[in-house]
């Protein structure tokens, strides 16, 4: 194989990368041949010159096949659908909407991610749920995808094991926001899981990884096209990312967000995207998850959900409860429920507003960057993140407020 400096130097003067060129880079960064200053300078030299439609695609593939990839069970042909997004503030939809879809008789093996820079992950939502376990084996994600339908894991030695590197260290490379890297490291994961079909929450704003609708566009394009490659049926939607989605930022309290969602409560934001995305998924699945399915009755998904309590067989996870002598914050009414670490109690504190006046906007990109040096984010790879850190918004936009 050609020695890596070599195609570092090749991909950091502007030239295109062959398929086995890509191969043999991520066979280094799966196997720990490649040391982190060379991964951290190709990803530099992937984010400075980019990479065509068929370099994306080979370097999809090589991450894709750089551990396990899932197979399910003959009956499960054309159930086995997931969603993914490029990250926003406050984005707590897989929760709400994983199990919404395993309602609706799908299954969702889906493999997630941690905090991206200034983004919130999935999976360190999930472990403010104490004891919970993000790392499963193919088998184990098997067994629980036949008893509930869906579940949400990460990388790992087993799966996907060279997203899971360069995943934390494009975090803390100022690689995260690159086209290509973005399409491998999602696309990647969702290739392992042998999926029928896909939707994307492809955001753009203030506070996504791309400010304008134009650039999500284009990274909507790559996904879809790449995802088709894949034998992926894929759908994407762009989705503005200005202001929080919901009330909650921050791990703890998104995950109580989310289970309200679930309960027929919740933020309409939230709860109108978590529709959106269902119903996005709908023409490219091969269930019949149509839109008139999606409205019928006998769809037990996320609007008839709503309203009703909703039907787990067994709790999707192991988890062992919150202890019960935690203290609630004087902030929120939310408490040790659910089995969640509460969030941090916050010292009162009063904002004094004069004259009265219109909430105009709530910008989601300050309040992340707060709440990450407060320890919601992580700024070394491994780092570890406090759950009970996070904000829960008391006013939204366009409300009225009194002078003082
Ligand atoms: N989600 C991912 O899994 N990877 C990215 O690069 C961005 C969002």
């Amino acid at each position: 194989p050609t020695p890596l400096p070599t195609l570092i130097r090749k991909k950091r003067d502007g030239e295109r990368l062959e398929d086995a060129e890509i191969q043999s880079f991520v066979r280094g960064v799966t196997e720990g041949t490649a040391q982190q200053g060379q991964i951290g300078a190709m990803l530099m030299a992937i984010r400075l010159r980019g990479m065509d439609a068929g370099e994306t695609l080979a370097l999809t593939q090589a991450m894709a096949s750089s551990g396990r990839t899932l197979a399910w069970p003959p009956a499960w042909h054309g159930l086995v659908v997931d969603k993914h997004s490029t990250g926003g503030v406050g984005d707590k939809v897989s929760l709400a909407l994983a199990p919404a879809l395993a309602a609706c008789g799908c299954k969702v093996p889906m493999i997630s991610g941690r905090g991206l820079g200034h983004t919130g992950g999935t999976l360190d939502k999930l472990e403010a749920i104490p004891g919970f376990r993000v790392s499963q084996s193919p088998e184990e994600m098997q067994h629980i995808l036949a008893r509930v339908g869906c579940c949400i894991v990460g990388q790992s030695a087993e799966l996907v094991p060279a997203d899971r590197v360069l995943y934390g260290l494009r975090d803390v490379t100022a690689t995260v926001d690159s086209l290509p890297l973005i399409t491998a490291s999602i696309l990647s994961k969702k290739a392992a899981e042998r999926l029928s079909a896909l939707v994307l929450d492809v955001k753009f704003g203030g506070a996504a990884l791309y400010p304008t609708q134009e650039s999500a566009r284009e990274l909507a394009r790559s996904l879809v096209e790449v995802g088709a490659h894949l034998g992926i049926r894929t759908a994407a939607l762009l989705t503005r990312m200005e202001q929080p989605l919901g009330r909650a930022v921050g791990n703890a309290l998104e995950v109580l967000e989310a289970l309200e969602c679930l309960e027929g409560g919740g933020p309409p934001d939230l709860r109108h995207l978590v529709t959106a995305l269902g119903w996005g998924l709908s023409p490219v699945s091969p269930m019949s998850l149509t839109p008139p399915y999606w409205e019928s009755p006998q769809c037990p998904c996320p609007t008839k959900v709503w309203g009703s309590p909703l039907h787990v067989p067994d709790p999707p996870a192991p988890h062992v409860p919150a202890p019960p002598d935690l203290p609630v914050s004087p902030c929120s009414s939310r408490g040790p429920q659910a089995g969640v670490y509460p969030p941090c109690p916050c010292p009162p504190m009063s904002l004094t507003l004069f004259p009265p006046g219109w909430v105009q906007q709530v910008r989601a990109l300050p309040l992340a960057r707060v709440l990450h040096r407060l320890g919601a984010g992580r700024s070394r790879a491994g780092d570890p993140v406090n759950p009970r850190v996070g904000a829960e918004l008391l006013v939204g936009t366009g409300q009225h407020l009194w002078a003082g």
